[in-house]
């Protein structure tokens, strides 16, 4: 017997994956293929969706507050696969504002999409710029170069979203201070962009990047310097980090979508690879698109991997993903949700002692990370377990 999924949710976010690439990119590990068969993977979401309102017929009238859709490369599909994909959102019901952040490849944005993608209820675009030094990008093995950027900013149809974010990398092979530094101020410069993530590059040990030694990757300390550098350049153009990776310049900038999931409030994804949280199951289809495709049609629960979380589990989320947060651990809330207070026994010296050391500050209401705290939220989390 299946379990009762979502019944409590009274609004939702959801996630799409779009599992296609043109082409891989040698440092990446998320779950991508040829774009070869993109109708048999539209028509298994819609099967997906098909399956998830029979198991849960609520949800098809529950608000959505934040649709994202990601990948992969949503933005390689062209106007009847979007128009169709924008189909299967417009099924489920929306709150007046809500937000949607569809993914861009900057080589694929021009008047004619952004158009499109606006007139079906695209608020937000993020971009994937990664870096405007051109021997940065070819290293990289991206599409675009820093020209496609420049274009797109020049262009008027990006006045229309309501939030711009771009996506930026550090750690990458050969990067120098200056360069990082070129890269972050050239974009803070457009005032329509208001959201900057800036992520490190991560080795992992399946990809070209990871297996290649002779790659010259940044030194421990060279990776801190161009971590701080990379914060400093970003908060002195008047953004401030509102996640360990996430800038905003505005409230309304920050990423409604983004905060769901860190704040643990139920998020639906679709396709594969992609993961559900409904507040006390978390649910995942395995990254596989060919499985995909056959087993949606036999009902929501084929091929899904149901957990359920236990007490323990729900506080351990909630302390990992707080401290990445400049919210961070709301007194009250934790109270509520784990009915015991947050200065208990050892944890309160632990807290008393990483505020003392500059990594956590204490107000009446809550406990949030500095800077430095934030770069180390996983220690910090698993001090307080
Ligand atoms: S385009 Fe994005 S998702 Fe696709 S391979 Fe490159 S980094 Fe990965």
């Amino acid at each position: 017997m299946p379990p009762r999924i979502f019944s409590t949710t009274k609004d939702l976010s959801l996630y799409i994956h779009v599992p296609f690439c043109a082409k891989k990119c040698p440092y990446c590990d998320f779950y991508s293929c040829p774009p070869h068969d993109i109708n048999s993977y539209i028509k298994a979401l819609s099967q997906e969706v098909d399956g998830l309102f029979t198991e849960a017929p609520h949800l098809e009238h529950t608000p959505l507050r934040s649709v994202f859709i990601g990948g992969g490369t949503p933005s390689l599909f062209g106007q009847e696969s979007f128009l169709l994909l924008a189909e299967i959102v417009h099924r489920f019901t929306h709150t007046a504002d809500m937000e949607w952040t569809l993914e861009v490849n900057p080589e694929h944005f021009s008047s004619s999409m952004a158009d499109l993608w606006c007139s079906q209820g695209v608020t937000r675009i993020s971009l994937g710029v990664q870096t405007l030094q051109a021997k940065e990008l070819r290293h990289i093995g991206r599409n675009h170069t820093p020209d496609d950027i420049e274009r797109i900013f020049a262009n008027a149809s990006i006045k229309q979203f309501h939030s711009i974010s771009c996506d930026i990398i550090y750690g990458l092979p050969g990067q120098t201070e200056k360069g990082l530094i070129d890269t972050i101020e050239k974009l803070t410069k457009h005032s329509s962009i208001g959201h900057i993530s800036a992520y490190e590059l991560t080795r992992y040990p399946t990809t070209p990047f990871g297996k290649d030694p002779s790659i010259p990757f940044p030194t421990e300390e060279e990776l801190e310097k161009l971590t701080e550098i990379c914060h400093d350049t970003i908060e002195q153009a008047q953004f401030y980090p509102y996640e360990i990776s996430n800038f905003a310049r505005t409230v309304s900038d920050e990423s409604c979508h983004n905060k769901a999931y860190w704040e643990r409030r139920p998020y639906l994804g679709l396709g594969p690879g992609a993961h559900s949280y409904d507040g006390s199951y978390r649910l995942s289809r395995p990254a596989d698109l060919s499985g995909y495709t056959k087993e949606t049609a036999k009902g929501y629960f084929s091929n899904l991997s149901v957990h359920q979380l236990s007490r323990e589990e729900h506080r351990e989320e909630y302390l990992f993903l707080s401290l990445r947060t400049r919210r961070g651990i709301l007194k009250q809330e934790f109270l509520h949700q784990f009915k015991e207070p947050l200065f208990t026994g050892i944890r309160k010296e632990v807290i008393s002692d990483l505020c003392a050391a500059g990594f956590l500050r204490e107000e009446p209401q809550r406990v949030y990370p500095t800077r430095a705290g934030m770069l180390r939220a996983d220690g910090i989390a698993l001090r307080l377990l």
